[in-house]
């Protein structure tokens, strides 16, 4: 569960501006939680005074430091925990940003009134200063507001609908095709016929050209970037079966380019804060090593002068795997037919037989909708899901219902699920696991030439 805490001088705009729509029924689901403190609960002037004139003269009152600084501490306990001060000369919120928070556990949201805050105590408790845009704001509740949403949504089973966060605007630097409802003629408008054709491989060409097309004209800075990617992509489909890990995580919008240029690559998947490098030689791998952000857990590479390189610097080899992916666009036959999307009353069965992953990873991927189950007579019997950087993983069945087909079945699903979205299926073998090996070549997968290492940074 994320923790939102919001240091303000009017904790009832927050209760009121969040308890109704979706925020408010995942605070009720117990999916995040919402706690608005009163800053003036913590000051220690008679009459709850917390505001002074500003020092050298000038306009308005300024909150003084002592009634942040007790409430931050009344909140924080002493941790350090990632404190946001919203203000108009903070670093511009976006979506970016959004899901950079997502990640956080517990945040603080500090709002300033008046002429603003004491900077002391700023220096002190703030790891963060963060504006929602360039105009004033008589204080900080409206900021914190909208950054609560923008994070709260992109939290796993805040929204219903597990597609919705990844298709809209911003997601892959793309603005969102137009969209249309009942009726299908309005004032003598028509809907585009082929949304009604109900081909949804031409409906999805047809969305992502209205998308670069829009975005290409009212935000060009976007459309650069989206641009660039599109370009890198095309680069390294040269070498597809080495690079679909890399492809794929742009393709699917969760890719940032930190380097590209030549042989030497660097892309950072803020969902799994995985880098994925290629260099052309150590020197210029150890130069690529510096773009990957403090926060990056992972890095995938596939040359061993850069697994070294990343030994070197003491990070810690996790697996050796194969790479594997599905090329073709037709779904696969499902032979077992109860297969389910999995939710969290599943959560305490996969940990029981899955130990690769911890069980707060699982959760979120339950959260996510991305694992699925073989039921037989209404039992779980085995389970497969997809990981936060986009790989299939995380397959089971139990002993007694092996060689039933049932991972077989359980795969195939889960391809399905994948081209559904547009995706290109792919996985990672751990080397020496022979009959997933079978299994992948079973269901027409390729395999790549390189192996891959999954390196932790410690
Ligand atoms: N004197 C301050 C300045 O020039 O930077 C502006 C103070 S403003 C009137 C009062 C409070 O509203 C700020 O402390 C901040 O918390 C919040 N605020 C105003 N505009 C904002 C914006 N664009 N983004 C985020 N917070 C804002």
């Amino acid at each position: 569960m994320m923790k939102f805490h919001v240091l303000t001088l009017f904790p009832e705009m927050i209760k009121q501006g969040l308890s109704p729509s979706i925020i408010g029924k995942a605070a009720e689901k117990n999916i995040i939680a919402i706690n608005p403190v009163n800053i003036r609960d913590y000051t220690q002037e008679r009459h709850g005074k917390v505001d002074d004139t500003p020092y050298g003269g000038g306009a308005g009152m300024l909150i003084q430091a002592q009634p942040v600084y007790d409430a931050h501490r009344a909140v924080s306990g002493g941790r350090k925990l990632r404190t946001v001060y919203v203000t108009p000369q903070g670093r511009p919120f976006d979506q970016s940003l959004a899901k950079e928070l997502a990640k956080e556990e517990e945040l603080i949201l500090l709002c300033g009134h008046y002429e603003g805050i004491d900077e002391r105590v700023l220096e002190e408790v703030v790891t963060d200063y963060v504006s929602i845009g360039d105009y004033v704001l008589t204080g900080g509740e409206l900021a914190a507001m909208v950054i609560i949403d923008a994070v709260a949504r992109l939290i796993p089973g805040v929204l219903g609908n597990e597609t919705s966060a990844q298709e809209e605007s911003f997601h892959n630097d793309l603005l969102e095709y137009p969209q249309y409802s009942r009726p299908e003629v309005w004032k003598g408008k028509s809907v585009p016929k082929v949304l009604l054709s109900g081909n949804h491989r031409e409906i999805n060409k047809w969305r992502l050209e209205q998308s670069r097309e829009r975005t290409e004209r009212v935000r060009p800075d976007l459309y650069e970037r989206y641009e660039a990617r599109q370009q890198l992509i095309k680069r390294l489909s040269k070498d597809k079966r080495n690079n679909i890990h890399i492809m794929e995580c742009l393709a699917r919008g969760h890719g940032e380019i930190l380097y590209a240029k030549g042989e030497d690559i660097a892309v950072y998947n803020r969902d799994s804060s995985t880098c994925m490098l290629k260099a052309a030689s150590p020197e210029s791998g150890r130069m690529l090593l510096k773009y990957c952000p403090d926060e990056t857990r992972w890095h995938v590479v596939s040359q061993a002068f850069m697994k070294t390189l990343l030994l070197e610097q003491g990070c810690q080899e996790f697996c050796e795997c194969r790479q594997f992916l599905y090329t073709q666009r037709e779904p696969l036959p499902v032979q077992h037919k109860d297969i389910r999307r999995l939710g969290l009353e599943s959560l305490e069965y996969i940990c029981a037989h899955y130990d690769m992953e911890t069980p707060e990873y699982i959760r979120d991927r339950l959260l996510a909708g991305v694992i699925y189950g073989a039921f037989v007579d209404q039992h779980l019997v085995g389970f497969i899901g997809m990981h936060d950087e986009g790989s299939l993983g995380l397959l089971y069945v139990e002993k007694p219902y092996r060689g039933r087909g049932i991972a077989t079945s359980l795969e195939a699903y889960t391809v399905n699920r994948m081209l559904e979205r547009g995706w290109i299926p792919y996985g990672h073998v751990i080397v020496g696991n022979e009959t997933s090996v079978r299994l992948q070549e079973k269901l027409g997968f390729y395999q790549a030439k390189d192996t891959f290492w999954w390196i932790e940074k410690q």
